[in-house]
């Protein structure tokens, strides 16, 4: 028997495990393989949609789902939370003290946004990236602010789709428009990169959209503490900026299981090559996604392009066939620039982003994602992802066909190990 454990039933693990039991169907019926996933809730969010939650008012309820309705009868969804992971012995323990032994780990527990890490920061400042009920926060207190100074702030990088804060910032000049009080409304836009966007050819589509819009940055802003009582956010530089309302992106860390276990850097992030997607040192143990330490964007479609690869390997090596893949460092991450427009941010490890125009109809193809997640997750869309997306995995080689002409970084966030 053959078993494969996946730790995080977030967007990762979970389409990673459909792949797994679709490709192991025979075996598992047969009894010669197992797929188990461990997950923490039941519920599972589309994060994106916390974006629409926050700015324009969607309920939360509208971007959740059960597990159960998203995984293929033949995984066991262990509704359980990993407490240790532990390579020596093979096996994972869970909080309520179960043991689950394994042949093929796949670590996919995420990253965590964390406002208690900086100090004054979670009772001073709302924030879009800790869950639905968080981001509805946001959408009562744009009901109620009638003028004043609105401030978005990087307060910690890497962090989970780097667009976002951009997203916000635009997103909150089209809301005060509608509302009828931009003109009583300043945005501030705080950011610990030299410009508005940390990759420069994505900065030279922003930079001169926020100007027209009158949304002023403040580059090299690197948050140190905030003041609630004064409603003041202050930087490690010693400059100190005035809000009525602060939306701030935290600071995130991998995941508790991951740090408690040991098997994390500084951060929490799982030490991973950016290839094969294993875990550094380790055999036939993967991380895919927000948890590795890896400089490419914490989003969706890089744990999705991930998934492919480390399931499809983990199935090669059980069959022992030689055709090894690796991931090529895709990303794309769309940005809403308001009033119906959006970019995509894309790159490869090899190729960085490149300038864009605005359109509607990326905009559109934006929001169609939040249709089709759902459907992404069991597998049923991947032909049409290889057409759009291009080919992500290649054969393993000695170099590795994208590795040999490597950029430092495909985060999309401009050649920053932590971006
Ligand atoms: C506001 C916002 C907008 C975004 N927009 C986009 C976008 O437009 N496009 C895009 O591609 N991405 C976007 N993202 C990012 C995307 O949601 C994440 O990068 C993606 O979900 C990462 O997948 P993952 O599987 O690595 O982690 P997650 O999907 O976060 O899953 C991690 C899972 O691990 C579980 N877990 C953690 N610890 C344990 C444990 N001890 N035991 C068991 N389970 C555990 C968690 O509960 C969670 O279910 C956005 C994110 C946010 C917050």
């Amino acid at each position: 028997m053959q078993r494969v454990v996946v730790v995080g039933s977030g967007d990762g693990g979970t389409f990673t495990a459909n792949v797994l039991a679709s490709e192991l169907h025979d075996e598992i019926k047969g009894g010669l393989a197992s797929v188990q996933l461990i997950g923490e809730h039941l519920h599972h969010p589309f994060q994106p949609g916390n974006l629409d939650i926050a700015f324009k008012g969607a309920v939360p309820d509208k971007y959740v789902k059960e597990e159960t309705e998203l995984i293929r009868k033949e995984i066991e969804f262990v509704q359980d939370p990993a407490v240790k992971i532990d390579f020596k012995a093979k096996s994972v323990t869970t909080k309520s003290g179960r043991v689950l032994s394994y042949d093929y780990l796949v670590i996919a527990t995420g990253a965590v946004a964390d406002p208690s890490r900086i100090q004054g920061l979670a009772q001073g400042s709302l924030n879009f990236h800790t869950g639905g009920v968080n981001s509805r926060r946001i959408w009562d207190a744009l009901q109620e602010f009638e003028g004043g100074t609105v401030v978005v702030a990087i307060a910690g990088t890497p962090h989970k789709c780097p667009p976002s804060p951009n997203e916000a910032a635009f997103m909150l000049d089209e809301f005060f428009q509608k509302k009828g009080i931009r003109d009583k409304v300043k945005i501030k836009f705080l950011t610990p990169y030299p410009r508005p966007y940390p990759a420069e050819r994505i900065s030279h589509v922003v930079e001169p959209m926020f100007q027209e819009k009158g949304i002023e940055v403040t580059t090299f802003f690197n948050v140190d503490s905030v003041d609630p009582a004064q409603r003041k956010i202050y930087s490690l530089e010693g400059e100190a900026v005035d809000y009525d309302l602060l939306i701030a992106i935290p600071p995130h860390h991998g995941a508790d299981v991951v740090v408690n276990s040991g098997i994390g850097d500084q951060e929490g992030y799982v030490p991973t090559d950016k290839g094969t997607m294993k875990v550094v040192g380790q055999e036939g143990v993967y991380c895919i996604g927000d948890a590795t330490n890896i400089s490419v964007s914490k989003s969706g479609v890089v744990a999705h392009l991930q998934s492919v690869v480390v399931a499809r390997n983990i199935v090669a090596e059980m069959k022992r066939s030689k055709e090894l893949l690796e991931y090529n460092g895709r990303i794309n991450c769309p940005m809403e620039v308001g009033h119906h427009k959006a970019i995509f941010v894309s790159a490869t490890y090899a190729s960085p982003p490149v300038d864009q125009t605005p359109s509607r109809v990326k905009y559109y193809m934006k929001r169609s994602f939040a249709m089709i997640y759902w459907r992404a997750l069991n597998g049923s869309l991947e032909r049409i992802f290889d057409v759009f997306f291009g080919q992500t995995r290649f054969p393993v080689t000695e170099e590795g066909p994208e590795k040999v002409a490597a950029a430092p970084d495909a985060s999309g966030q401009g050649g920053r190990r932590d971006a």
